[in-house]
């Protein structure tokens, strides 16, 4: 097998190998990283594998091909994929279902792409290496998963950048509860500013010369190529059993998750429409509607994981589909306010019994207004339909629980991390105050 290298979305003249690009995160020109080829993974590709270890090696060995990493690929995917992906169907007829992504540690489906980077890294680090600094931007959930994938690890630090205010209390708590060797900052300012705070940071001499920095968020591949192993998981699934492809819709937000699945789409997975569903941040949909990229400051919704202004990972997505044409025809995308998000929620209990974190809330009402624009009705309807649940709904029970008017049962594992204490710093905006706050790696704990 060739040897896989990914190229920079800016400039397709640098490349890296798998190991390095998880390590630098982003390249050094400050673009995305991408495979330059695609292999060809049809579902023949997966033989019998059903379970997502071993639909993860095979999907991923193309693209740790000739890496140094590529002899502990079953073991990395055997260490991660440990939770179940389920599919809950919605109503009788089999054509409309749920991908429960949220069976992991932190309960969001961000556990999968950061444990699959903790296992990557934690192998790349010998013992004598300067630690490496892992720094994430969260919304709310990537910081906690990226803290539970990587606390204990040894010779890797991790920095949590989230908003101060801005994440629920229950995240909130998922960010702060671990010590050791991670560190939470709370970010005066919102989400977008803790993104530029990242990639100021990447660009900086001085910082890079005191540690070496990685950075754990969607722009590492190290964290797009396992989400694709779900949508893999769930296509082959549904090919194997109907033989039709499976369309998804996915609360987007930086859109990481979504660009999963459109590389899945690629290599060959049996994979139909992809729909994004954003919250009241409506950059992406409006791009689709107007021809003209406008990032904007993000905007705070109940689906706040999603509140994302300027999008890394669209850089992808044009990287994949150059002309405006093209990604039209790839994607598809609306913006869900707030008060349908509540709607939607209510509905899922009534309906069926279900119930939504509000960012899978807007995926169910995407797919509410797809309904209606197709004029499908509950015994004709299309393709089949699978709407990803992205976080549990008691991440969020201070917004679900008086929607649905009774409390949500807290998942065990979430349970155990509410029993921690807590420590974060405070910092400003700004690259000297995250310089300052890193040399110092100082916290009061408070319980
Ligand atoms: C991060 C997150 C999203 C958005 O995912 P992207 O990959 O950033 O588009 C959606 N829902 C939840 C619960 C999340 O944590």
């Amino acid at each position: 097998m060739t040897a896989m290298e990914f190229t920079s979305t800016r400039d397709s003249a640098k490349t890296a190998g798998f190991a390095a690009a998880l390590l630098q995160g982003l390249a050094p020109d400050g673009g995305l990283y991408v495979p330059r080829a695609w292999p060809e993974l049809g579902p023949e590709s997966f033989g019998d594998a059903g379970d997502l270890p071993g639909i993860a090696a095979r999907l991923l060995t193309p693209f740790v091909a000739g890496d140094p990493l590529a002899a502990s690929l079953s073991a990395i995917t055997s260490e991660v994929f440990t939770f179940p992906a389920p599919l809950a169907p919605l109503g009788t007829d089999g054509r409309l279902s749920v991908l429960e992504l949220f069976h992991g540690p932190t309960a969001a489906f961000k556990d999968f792409g950061a444990r699959f980077l903790a296992a990557c890294l934690s192998r790349l680090r010998g013992p004598g290496q300067r630690p490496l600094t892992m720094l994430v931007a969260t919304s709310g959930d990537t910081g906690g998963a990226v803290a539970a994938a990587f606390h204990g690890r040894p010779g890797i630090e991790v920095a949590v950048l989230f908003p101060k205010g801005l994440v629920s209390p229950t995240q909130e708590r998922q960010l702060t509860c671990w010590g050791g060797n991670v560190q939470s900052f709370a970010v005066r300012g919102t989400f977008d500013d803790c993104q530029r705070l990242v990639k100021q940071a990447f660009l900086d001499p001085e910082l890079r010369e005191q540690t070496e920095l990685s950075s754990a968020n969607s722009i590492n591949l190290g964290r797009l190529l396992p989400q694709a192993v779900y949508y893999a998981a769930t296509s082959l699934a549904i090919w194997r059993q109907s033989g039709e492809k499976a369309s998804f819709i996915i609360p987007s937000g930086n859109l990481g998750n979504s660009a999963a699945c459109t590389w899945a789409r690629k290599v060959g997975l049996p994979i139909g429409e992809i729909v994004l569903a954003h919250n009241a941040n409506r950059t992406v949909p409006d791009y689709l509607d107007s021809g003209e990229w406008r990032p904007r400051p993000s905007v705070a919704t109940l689906a706040s994981a999603m509140d994302v202004g300027n999008p890394s990972n669209m850089e992808r997505l044009r990287a994949m589909f150059p002309e405006l044409h093209d990604l039209r025809t790839a994607v598809s995308a609306f913006a869900v306010e707030d008060k349908d998000i509540r709607t939607r929620i209510r509905a899922g209990f009534e309906q069926f019994g279900q119930v939504w974190c509000p960012h899978t809330a807007t995926a169910a009402e995407a797919y509410e207004r797809l309904s209606a624009a197709r004029h499908w009705s509950p015994g004709r309807r299309e393709g089949r339909w699978v709407l990803a649940a992205t976080a549990h709904p008691a991440k969020f029970r201070e917004i679900v629980e008086p929607l649905i008017g009774r409390p949500v049962a807290v998942p065990e594992t979430l349970a155990k991390l509410f029993a921690r204490p807590t420590a974060c710093t405070e910092i400003e905006a700004d690259l000297t105050a995250l310089r300052a706050a890193l040399g110092r790696r100082t916290s009061s704990w408070k319980s």
